[in-house]
Order: C-alpha cells, then structure tokens, then sequence
C-alpha cells in the first residue's frame, strides 16, 4: 500500500475572522446551514469539555430548518456558540459535533483537510513489507463522526454509521478517491448502529472498479485473504493487528486455544511464534472456512492446526469435561454490551467465559482476554476478571494491559471511543 503524499491543506480550510461572541449566520454553498440547535441552561458542561456529543434531553430548541445530517450551529442558553454539529432529529445523540471552532464551518473543503490529516497522521505507521491494511479514519476520535475507512491494500472501505456522515458521502469518496490513491471505494453500511439513527443499511460500489473477489492483505509477515463484501466488520479486524504481534512472542512452544477466531489471524500469528498447536473455535463457519485458506496460503500444515465450528461458551466447558488444557489462550468475543445500560448482561457473559478458560490453563500458562465493548470499561473489565479468577479459585499475576493499535486512536474526552481492552494474565 502506497498513500500519495499530499498536500492536506490544499483547498485549504476556510478561515475567518474570529467573530463576536454571538454566533454569526454563516452560510455555505455545501450545507447552507443557518439552523441553531440551542441548548437547556446548565446543559453546557459536556461540550466545554469537547465531548462531541449532544443527547435529546440537553436540547431547549432547534431554531430554524434542517434535515437529518445538516449542519447546525450549537449555542449556549446565553447564545454562546459551543460547535458546528450534524443534526439528526431521528436519534437520541441530537447532534454530533465536527468542528468546536466558530470560523471553522464543517463545508467540503474542510471535510478533506480533516481527511486529510487522519491520513497523515498514519503514515508514521506504514510498514509496506510489513503491513498493508489499516484504519485511516476512525470516526470521533479522527475529528470525523460517524466516519470509519479502512484500507486493505488498494481497496478502500467506507462505512457510514451517523446521518451526518451519510449524507456528506459525497464529499467523503471524492475526498478519500483523491487522498489515499486507493483503486476503489466499497460501501459497508450495515452496522446496526444505523438502525438508532434512522439510515437504512447501504453497500456497493462507490468508486473505481469492482474488487477482485478475494483481496489479500498482509499483516506483520503473514497473508490474509479479506472478504470485504461480506466478512464482519469492514472484513477484517484490524485494531488486534498490534496485540497478535504481542501475542506471538508468547507463543513458542505452547499448545493454544483460541476462542472466537474469526478468520484465523491470532491463531496464525500464533502459529508463527512457534506454537505447538493451535485449536481456534468460532460459531461461523464461513469465517472459518476463510481461517483455513488462510493458514494454507501462510503454508502452515494442517497438523497442527484445528478448527472448530461451535459455541464458544459450550465448547469451553466441553473441553473442561474432556479434561483438556492449554499453555496459551486467547477470547476475543464480540461486543456484549454496546452501551452502559448492557454492561449487567455482558458482565455475566465476560466472567463466565473468563471462568472457563482459567480452568482450562495449566499451571504457568498464559491467558489474553478481551472486551471490546464501549459500555464495559477498563476498570470494570479488570473487576469481572478477577473475579472470575477468584470464582475458578485460580490465582493470577496481571502481566500486561492490552488496547486498541494505534490506527484506532481514541480522545482523552470521549471515553466511548475507548471500546478494546485486554488483559495477559498467567496462571500461578
Ligand atoms: N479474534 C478475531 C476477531 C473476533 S470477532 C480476530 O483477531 O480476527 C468475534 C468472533 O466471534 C466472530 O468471528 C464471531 O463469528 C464469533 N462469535 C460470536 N459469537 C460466538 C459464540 N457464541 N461462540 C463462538 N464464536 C462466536
């Protein structure tokens, strides 16, 4: 993968001049945005912190006409001016912040220079023998809500996740197309996150020719074959890219299981760190049928490899009643709780798969666990393993923090957007 350098404040952003402290009617060919989303009294507190979000229930009024995705201006109950935003009448987040500065009006030239820097800001972490599959833009914490692109080689995949982003595509493809010199842009809007804001699902083709219909990639030395039409995700999950590298030095000699495989990429990586063997569980077989092409085209036997097509959490305490056990394993389940309000459920779920593996781990042998839910914090990650520890009666040495790759920035003042945390732990 190649990203031509480029200017990023070629178009430039339009500046003015600072104005008064009343917010000025700005207008602008893009948007022609005049529209004033104004807030209660008292409700201030989370945008002066730059928090990008405004719920429902801070918003006194919406002065003048806007349709979902349309850019407002938000404004104190004083009249002070706090951000320019996306309006979305159809979800509970009112308004999603792009721009906390008044003479920084969110029109396409500005769109790209924001593109523009989210890209730049990855080419330090380019390796073109090494990797060639990245996040470019990752949504709130780039700047950009709603907006997510990976790229896989020269393929380029968008998704859409918020009004207003959907509705500035446009602006977007024509920006990304010219920026990242990639051969085509495919559509992957069918998170269900789209549902809340009122979008209907959305794929295809935005840009260049059709992909070929298997795109390889390569991560730290390994190929991978990405379905980015229909995989997960974006086709791949790349924000584990760092933690598998970290994950393979423990690797050598280890007989692993690893849990919730996807496509195989944490038990190839393991496999290349020397593990003895590696049995991956996941529930789809689609996901694992791409698994074992991948380990065939890395040109790992199949001896020492199985793959099985289950329920994670059944397996588990299958293999406990087989009276199996490991050196190293790996659970990196699904988001159980997208929000606060599902950390009970998820708590209970995270603990008892936590439970399992622990008893599942030989004396010595190494655990990394995941949580990649934005309503399960860190902390409260931390707490639920433990006490799984203490419920397995195991006892543990905490050796290492894991989190999202660098490609997956998040900002200090949006703690949603620090969704994946894992712990190494080895059993005493
Ligand atoms: N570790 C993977 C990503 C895992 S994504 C990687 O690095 O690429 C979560 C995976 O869990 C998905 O592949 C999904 O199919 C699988 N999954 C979801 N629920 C499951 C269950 N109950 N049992 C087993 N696998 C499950």
């Amino acid at each position: 993968m190649s990203i031509p350098r480029r200017n990023p404040r070629r178009g430039g952003t339009r500046r003015q001049s600072a104005g008064p402290p009343q917010v000025r009617q700005f207008r602008s060919s893009e948007t022609g945005a005049t529209a004033r989303l104004i807030l209660k009294e008292g409700r201030e507190h989370s945008l002066q912190r730059r928090h990008p979000w405004v719920f429902s229930g801070a918003v006194a009024a919406l002065d003048g006409d806007v349709a979902a995705g349309g850019t407002v201006a938000v404004l104190g109950s004083d009249g002070r001016f706090f951000a320019w935003a996306a309006y979305n009448p159809h979800s509970q987040i009112r308004a999603r912040v792009w721009s906390f500065a008044q003479e920084e009006f969110p029109d396409d030239r500005w769109l790209r220079d924001r593109i523009a820097r989210a890209i730049e800001r990855r080419r330090p972490m380019i390796s073109p023998e090494g990797t060639n599959a990245l996040r470019l833009v990752h949504a709130e914490s780039d700047g950009l809500p709603g907006l997510i692109a990976d790229l896989y080689a020269d393929t380029l995949v968008l998704q859409l996740s918020t009004a207003g982003a959907d509705c500035r595509r446009e602006a977007i493809v024509a920006a990304l197309a010219d920026l990242c010199g990639c051969a085509r842009i495919v559509e992957r809007s069918d998170a269900d996150t789209r549902a809340l804001e009122g979008l209907p699902e959305r794929t295809g083709m935005l840009f260049g020719s059709m992909p070929p219909a298997e795109i390889e990639i390569r991560e730290q030395g390994l190929r991978f074959v990405v379905d980015v039409v229909g995989g997960q995700k974006t086709g791949f999950y790349l924000d584990q890219r760092d933690n598998r590298a970290r994950i393979k030095m423990h690797a050598a000699g280890r007989e692993v299981l690893n849990c919730f495989s996807f496509t195989g990429a944490f038990s190839l990586a393991c496999t290349a760190g020397g593990a003895k063997s590696v049995l991956s569980i996941d529930s789809s077989a689609t996901a694992l049928d791409l698994a074992r092409r991948n380990a065939s085209l890395n040109g790992m036997s199949a001896s020492g490899l199985e793959w099985m097509q289950a329920d994670a959490f059944q397996a588990l305490r299958t293999l406990r009643d087989q009276a199996r056990s490991f050196d190293l394993i790996v659970l990196d389940p699904p988001k159980f709780a997208p929000t606060a309000k599902h950390a009970p459920a998820a708590a209970r779920g995270y603990k008892d798969i936590n439970m399992s593996a622990m008893r599942l781990l030989r004396s010595g042998g190494l655990l990394a666990t995941f949580s990649c839910s934005s309503g399960i914090s860190e902390d409260l990650f931390h707490k639920i393993v433990a006490g799984a520890a203490a419920d397995a009666g195991v006892s543990a040495t905490l050796v290492d923090w894991f989190h999202a790759a660098p490609d997956h920035p998040s900002l200090l003042e949006f703690p949603e957007g620090t969704y994946l945390k894992g712990l190494l732990l080895r059993r005493e």
